[in-house]
């Protein structure tokens, strides 16, 4: 638990958030500003800081099974969905927590931006 980091206390229950799913090591939230129908991201109890910081291939695990079954449970595994992990400032990552997007419900494009 990192005090100044904010998924750290929404796994905490310290920020209210609108969890949807969780497992022993991950948890599953709705984005505060969705940018698709579904938008749900998965992080690691444990604060870690981002992909290039995992270090637990167990933990990661835990995070991408949660990610599907998010997808499951919203309806959008059989339309197909996107998981995004944005890393470092080239990836645009801006909360540094490692977390994963879950997006889906609409047709995606590709590249992305
Ligand atoms: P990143 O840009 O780091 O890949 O993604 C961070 C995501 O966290 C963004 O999509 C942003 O909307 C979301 N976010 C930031 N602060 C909060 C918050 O307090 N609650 C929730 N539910 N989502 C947040
Ligand atoms: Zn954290």
């Amino acid at each position: 638990m990192t005090n100044d980091c904010i998924f750290c206390r929404i796994a905490a229950g310290e920020i209210p958030a609108t969890i949807v799913a969780e497992n022993d090591q991950a948890i599953a939230f709705r984005d505060l500003h969705p940018q698709a129908p579904v938008h749900v991201l998965v992080i690691p109890r444990r604060h870690v800081r981002s992909l290039d910081a995992a270090d637990d291939v167990g933990e990661l695990g835990a995070v991408m099974q949660l990610a599907a079954a998010v997808a499951r449970q919203e309806g959008i595994a059989d339309t197909g969905y996107r998981v995004v992990g944005n890393t470092g400032d080239d990836g645009g990552q801006t909360v540094h927590h490692l977390h994963m997007h879950v997006l889906g419900g609409r047709a995606m494009s590709w590249p992305p931006g």
